[in-house]
């Protein structure tokens, strides 16, 4: 018979034998293997000794008359051959079916761990490393965080992320988290915000009445964690108590070798009332700023925005947003959700003039601009214009320029960057200005009759 003959018969003949024999003696039928045939006799060779034994001893009355049936020669019979070698070759093959089980369950494992992780580590989704596009203003925070995620504690700890509202800090840090879960599951990624530590010391310290058990159940939850993600830690200002705590939390972690990143809307010491045992633990790794991003970045979040949302654009329309909202991306995103809502609903385009009727970027806004501004706050103060920009320091010099500043940006909506440039400061003197008068405005009746009244004299109130 012709090799591939042989396999056809055999292959008959196999399905004869798994339907007339029963079914615990199918494994064995399944371990043959057809060696030849010669005048009724048909050779077939199995590694398992075992299957020999049994069929030659129970079936072979049944198996042989099947054959028969088949062949049209009576007394056909089937001559079983135990082989060493065919033996080893089963073997073998059992193991890599075995390993292959094993690694199919350790990675479904992994997967469960994974979603698991994901979901107490509270991070959200759409924080990942693909999602965040880079430009110039944030490479180097991207890619110190990129490195970070790649070698937890062996690179820069703590990394420090810093910069305004909405420039991505909680965006980067997450990314770190979800990157380090998705590559070794098995470490223990952590994301709290600093509000919620705070909130959480303080609710087991209540409970504890200063028990050491109920005390270390807090310990517990935040010392066993191999990476700590600590979001917005500036809202700790002048919280003595917790920020003792933290630094246990710090001092902890860090001598174990885990990784900590904290990010905040400024620099360490810039943070009010921040210990100066906590403000040398946040400033000994590494301290990244994310600035606002420029137009190009802008434009491609934009693209990546439209993009995944699979909305039909003109690219003028996105350019058009991204010129306008220059030093927040999360209200740069919104303008892109509310017009990608509109054209959604009227089920048009995106296009130029959709954005621009949708957006009416308000033109009586641009009547108010830097030099009305600070005109009408020198004058309002009685000092010289030309003091505000200046560098003059008495008090009420001081106290105009910073509410002239405040204004600038609450009026203009301008990047601090922009305002920077503008009064010939520096970035972070015009953010801690802005945060100073902000706050004085809550408490201070004078400081909301300074603004009110300067309003009013720009004529937008
Ligand atoms: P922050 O924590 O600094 O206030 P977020 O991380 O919350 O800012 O970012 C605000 C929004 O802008 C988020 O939706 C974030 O995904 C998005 N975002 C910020 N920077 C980028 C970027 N470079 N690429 C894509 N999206 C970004
Ligand atoms: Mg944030």
């Amino acid at each position: 018979m012709e090799n591939i003959e042989l396999k056809r018969f055999w292959e008959k003949v196999k399905e004869e034998l798994i339907g007339s024999l029963p079914e615990s003696v199918h494994p064995w039928i399944y371990s043959l293997e057809v060696s030849g045939y010669d005048k009724g006799v048909l050779t077939v060779v199995t590694g398992q000794s075992i299957a020999k034994t049994w069929l030659s001893k129970n079936h072979s009355e049944q198996i042989n008359g099947i054959l028969s049936v088949i062949t049209n020669i009576p007394d056909s019979r089937m001559n079983i051959i135990y082989d060493e070698a065919s033996a080893v070759k089963l073997k073998k093959e059992v193991e890599k079916l075995q390993k292959k089980e094993a690694e199919m369950q350790q990675k479904e494992l992994a997967m469960e761990n994974l979603s698991y992780m994901q979901s107490s580590s509270n991070l959200n989704l759409k924080y990942k490393f693909e999602n965040f596009v880079v430009g110039k203003s944030n490479k180097f925070a991207h890619d110190a965080s990129l490195a970070v995620a790649k070698n937890p504690a062996e690179k820069y700890n703590p990394l420090f992320i810093y910069g305004s509202a909405g420039l991505g800090k909680t965006h980067l840090m997450q990314a770190i988290g979800h990157y380090i879960l998705f590559n070794n599951s098995k470490l223990k990624v952590k994301y709290t915000k600093t509000d919620d530590y705070i909130n959480d010391y303080i609710s087991y310290s209540r409970k504890s009445n200063n028990t050491v058990e109920n005390m270390s159940k807090f310990y517990k939850k935040y010392n066993n964690i191999d990476i700590i993600l600590i979001d917005d830690i500036q809202v700790i200002e002048s919280k003595i108590k917790s920020m003792e705590r933290l630094q246990h939390t710090f001092d902890t972690l860090y001598n174990k070798g885990k990784q900590i990143v904290i990010t905040s809307d400024r620099l360490p010491k810039e943070i009010p009332n921040l210990t100066k045992a906590l403000c040398s633990r946040f400033e000994m790794g590494l301290m990244v700023e994310l600035t606002p991003p420029e137009l190009e970045t802008r434009v491609g979040i934009m693209e990546k925005l439209a993009a995944d949302s699979g909305i039909e654009y003109e690219k003028s329309a996105l350019t058009y947003i991204a010129k306008h909202f220059t030093d927040n991306v999360r209200e740069l995103e919104g303008a892109f959700t509310k017009v990608s809502a509109y054209a959604e609903i009227s089920g048009e385009k995106l296009t130029l003039d959709l954005v621009k009727s949708v957006l009416k970027c308000d033109e009586s806004k641009k009547s108010v601009d830097y030099v009305s501004i600070t005109d009408v706050t020198a004058h309002y103060f009685g000092i010289n214009v030309a003091d505000i920009k200046g560098t003059a320091r008495g008090q009420k010099v001081s106290e105009a320029r910073q509410m002239a500043i405040y204004l600038c940006r609450e009026l203009l909506g301008n990047s601090f960057n922009d305002i920077a440039e503008f009064f010939n400061k520096k970035y972070t003197t015009i953010m801690y200005a802005h945060d100073k008068v902000k706050k004085e405005i809550a408490t201070n009746s004078n400081y909301l009759n300074a603004v009110r009244e300067i309003k009013q004299a720009l004529k937008v109130l």
